[in-house]
């Protein structure tokens, strides 16, 4: 064989961990020399490479950090060709611009050396640095680690942001972020310093373990062990802990220093995206923080850490961020020009060149105006980095969302997606289905085309569009949105339709609730899929309200006695019918049925509705989405049961279920509508 080919070859099958092929083979004419270069990029050219995944510290750079006789010892921005920054420290592309172009002055020599030796495990390491002339920690780590030893709070600017550290296991350190932060029952995450100290606390399988060490290095959910002296404030009442391990030198460094486990959450104020600038987080994160450790490595743009969940079906990101953004998707279809806003909540933001999409980091929930600011600067970010003119903006119908309210000011065309033809085009693409499939949309909230706000939704979905050919039996939502949290006025409304005004019993609030629910003043129909999770834990005394996000819908999951087997009636069509379900749970609750048993069988009566709509509509491939199929209970036993009744099912991996998925998805869809190129 030419040595060309074999060369084409081995590139093919040789690559480092990280590595991602995605190019072709371009031949051009010989350039008759001898050696091997790297040229530099032309200025003009077309951008070959995309901004590249941040890299957790590989075991080469740890063995140099961790020897007494090499000169990169104790050094907190080692890092070589295979790890280190990429992405938050790219000022822009060409990647092989200056190093001035990675916010910091020149190499020394000895570094210099390295990066320009091809056999060099730093050749062409843009961030390649040391002590003589690389970034330096404004704290030694030692003083870092003392404290936190003496019960401080600190703010440490990492890879993506800063975080807020402090003891994991002291319970009166932990309340007092959470008071700082006004944070009272969001979980906050974990880093500790070892697989060894992460299963001390928490059990841990072998694809777990796989993630938490993979290169991304992300926040892994996992089940506390019993017995571990993790702070029970540290989980904030949710039966899963997340935890990740140190993926960067300074963490690997403080880590060691300290041996224990440290709370390790965003460095933010609530509501807020994380805070990457030291003048940021002077004014914001100082209040909050007893210490400020910060570096002289600028970071380009902020990136949270990623997250991830393991179920049957393998690793699933429920949050895409470090690590993983802002690699290019791959998809079986040419995607419109267009740039995709996504939702409200979980925003990311998309962009489609050819067959690939490129969907930003996680930015946030769209609430505030900081928030806001950085969703701006991530589009034009985005446009920038890929030299990329969009010549359409996709979005969601809702008119409140404020992704939509830029994408009108924008002046570009807009393309309108429906909330849930998103959620299931994402997950049919990232798996490689393409039309006619059967979409399962299930979540909190979306905009339905018919003005209701829809969340349990089946959808028959074809090229052309989709045909809604199942939902849960629609019911009142008092209160709109604000009523997101409370279950039991979803259980009240359901009540209600069943049973009239009886259903108010001794409640005083009748009065006001039952024109809201005659008239649906300020009470929309819904047919949300979690808002009856909602009700259900109300009814059953599993959560009455949710204090964050999707909690309700947690507690449900752990409260599963998983040998159970019975589900409740739920009607017999492809409409959902909650009023059997709930008089079942009822009994069942009278009959003093274990919380367990109530909580698995509700489970097993949604798997039973997926399966019976599909068995008798037998459209094609299945595909679940939407953030109720976060719950790993219900998406496992899911895709088990339509897989033992013959059908091809599929769920999210590396886009997640909730609305961080709506953006990649709008792009698919939009592939497919008239007048889109
Ligand atoms: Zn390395
Ligand atoms: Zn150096
Ligand atoms: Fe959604």
């Amino acid at each position: 064989m030419d040595p060309l080919n074999r060369l084409v070859g081995r590139v093919g099958r040789e690559w480092p961990p990280a590595a991602l092929v995605t190019q072709h083979v371009n031949r051009v004419a010989p350039l008759r020399t001898t050696t091997f270069v790297i040229t530099d990029t032309q200025p003009e050219a077309p951008l070959g490479t995309g901004l590249l995944n941040d890299l957790a510290t590989c075991p080469d750079c740890l063995r140099e950090m961790a020897d007494p006789s090499n000169r990169r010892f104790g050094y907190a921005f080692t890092n070589c060709s295979a790890c280190g920054p990429r992405f938050t420290i790219t000022a822009d592309l060409p990647y092989d611009s200056p190093p001035a172009a990675m916010g910091r002055p020149g190499m020394c020599a000895s570094c210099r050396l390295e990066y320009e030796t091809p056999a060099d495990r730093r050749y062409r390491a843009q961030p390649n640095a040391c002590p003589t002339c690389g970034p330096a920690l404004s704290r030694p780590i030692a003083e870092i680690a003392e404290e936190l030893r003496l019960g401080s709070i600190v703010a440490l600017k990492g890879i993506g942001g800063f975080h807020l550290l402090c003891d994991a296991l002291d319970s009166h350190v932990v309340r007092r972020l959470r008071e700082r932060k006004a944070l009272e029952f969001r979980p906050f995450a974990v880093m500790m310093p070892s697989l060894e100290i992460v299963r001390q606390h928490c059990i841990v399988e072998p694809a777990e373990e796989e993630a938490l060490t993979s290169p991304a290095a992300p926040i892994v959910l996992l089940r506390p062990r019993p017995g571990s002296d993790l702070a029970p404030n540290v989980a904030g009442g949710v039966p899963f802990v997340g935890v990740q391990l140190p993926s960067s030198p300074i963490h690997h460094l403080l880590m060691r220093a300290y041996g224990l486990p440290v709370v390790a959450t965003s460095g933010n104020v609530c509501g807020e995206p994380i805070v990457i600038d030291d003048r940021d987080a002077r004014t914001r994160l100082r209040p909050i923080a007893d210490l400020l450790v910060t570096h002289n490595r600028a970071i380009a743009r902020p990136c949270d850490d990623s997250v991830v969940r393991v179920g049957m079906t393998g690793p699933v990101l429920l949050r895409r961020a470090r690590g993983f953004a802002p690699l290019p998707l791959d998809v079986n279809l040419e995607l419109p020009r267009a740039l995709a806003v996504g939702g409200h909540l979980n925003n990311t933001v998309a962009i489609g060149m050819g067959r690939q999409a490129i969907v930003s980091q996680h930015l946030g929930d769209l609430h505030t105006p900081q928030a806001r600011q950085v969703f701006e600067t991530a589009i034009a970010d985005l446009c920038r980095s890929y030299r990329f003119t969009p010549e359409a903006v996709v979005t969601d119908l809702h008119p409140g969302y404020a992704s939509r309210r830029w994408a009108n000011a924008c002046g570009l065309p807009i393309v309108e997606v429906q909330h849930h033809h998103a959620h299931v085009a994402a997950c049919a693409a990232e798996n490689g289905v393409v039309p006619p499939y059967l979409g399962v949309a299930w979540d909190g909230a979306g905009l339905g085309e018919d003005g209701d706000v829809w969340g349990g939704e089946f959808f028959a979905v074809t090229v052309a569009g989709f045909e809604r050919v199942g939902y849960l039996q629609p019911f009142r939502l008092i209160g709109g949105d604000a009523a997101a949290g409370d279950g039991w006025r979803v259980a009240l409304a359901m009540d209600w339709a069943i049973r009239g005004a009886a259903a108010f019993g001794e409640r005083s609030h009748a009065g006001i609730l039952e024109p809201m629910l005659e008239r649906g003043v300020n009470a929309p129909w819904s047919s949300s899929v979690g808002r009856l999770f909602d009700a259900v834990a109300a009814v059953i005394g599993v959560c009455d309200r949710n204090r964050f996000d999707g909690e309700s819908a947690l507690g449900l999951e752990a409260a599963i006695d998983p040998g159970e087997r019975g589900s409740y009636p739920f009607g017999d069509g492809l409409v959902g019918d909650w009023s059997p379900l709930l008089a079942a749970i009822r009994e069942d609750l009278d009959r003093q049925t274990p919380v367990g048993a109530i909580a698995a069988r509700f489970h097993l009566t949604l798997v039973d509705w997926i399966c019976r709509v599909a068995d008798r509509l037998q459209i094609g491939p299945v595909v679940l989405s939407g953030e109720v199929f976060q719950n790993a209970f219900l998406s496992d036993r899911a895709v088990a049961a339509l897989q033992a009744r013959g059908h091809d099912v599929h769920v999210h991996r590396r886009i997640p279920a909730n609305d961080g998925g709506l953006s990649f998805g709008q792009l698919i869809v939009a592939s497919g509508l008239a007048g889109v190129r």
